[in-house]
């Protein structure tokens, strides 16, 4: 689906606000529900997981183990409503939730202060693109990447296997698996790579990504997810 059609195809419906009813600005959600969400606050450095401490923190699991993406930047706490905004674009083909989520994370997230040269989506498996018909990622890459006039590489990547349960292997074992489940197609020599995905809750997916795009030749692999889970 291409992303201009979803927006003119949704902007009759975006007159009253998602949540409350009310009248609704451009977003599709009022400027009181969206003062209303929940923001992530102080993130760790690298992943957005919300820390303690004070900003410019690293939390613990990045200390002991640097993570492969550069940094995560995520624009919302994995939390009511957004969580609920993100199930009905994600499962329910609630496209009008999702145009929000997109004008909202883009207001939020950027433009970002040291930009990718291009952007692209965490892909999913063909069979569950055809069961969903279409690609989540996708959309939020392409509305992120009109809004802040960065290119957008919709098929750089593609998941070449459906992840299989992984419950036997360990943690390592694990990551090969999945990280051998995408393919990069495409020229990346030297470029910053900006991977955008919807929920970020372990990082596993964006790490096995980034290790596929920097054996690629990518410089730099950094991320931005509508939400992150605490
Ligand atoms: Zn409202
Ligand atoms: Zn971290």
């Amino acid at each position: 689906m291409v992303y201009k059609f979803f927006r003119q195809k949704l902007a009759p419906s975006l007159a009253r606000c998602l949540l409350c009813g009310g009248t609704s600005g451009e977003s599709g959600i009022c400027s009181a529900c969206t003062a209303e969400l929940p923001l992530l606050g102080n993130g760790c450095r690298h992943c957005a997981l919300p820390v303690a401490a004070a900003r410019n923190s690293i939390c613990a699991s990045c200390l002991q183990r640097p993570p492969a993406c550069t940094k995560i930047t995520a624009a919302w706490q994995y939390a009511y409503p957004i969580n609920h905004l993100i199930q009905r674009f994600k499962y329910h083909r609630d496209l009008a939730a999702g145009h929000s989520l997109i004008q909202l994370a883009a207001r939020q997230l950027g433009p970002p202060r040291e930009a990718p040269d291009l952007l692209t989506p965490v892909p999913l498996h063909w069979r569950r693109y055809w069961q969903r018909g279409y690609n989540q990622a996708q959309l939020i890459a392409s509305g992120l990447g009109e809004d802040w006039r960065l290119p957008v590489a919709l098929r750089l990547l593609r998941k070449t296997t459906s992840t299989q349960t992984q419950s036997q292997l360990n943690r390592n074992q694990r990551q090969k698996n999945l990280s051998e489940s995408f393919a990069v197609h495409g020229q990346i020599q030297g470029a910053h790579i900006g991977l955008v995905d919807d929920v970020v809750t372990t990082g596993a997916t964006l790490e096995a990504i980034t290790e596929r795009l920097l054996d690629a030749g990518a410089k730099k692999v950094s991320a931005f997810v509508l939400a992150r889970t605490p």
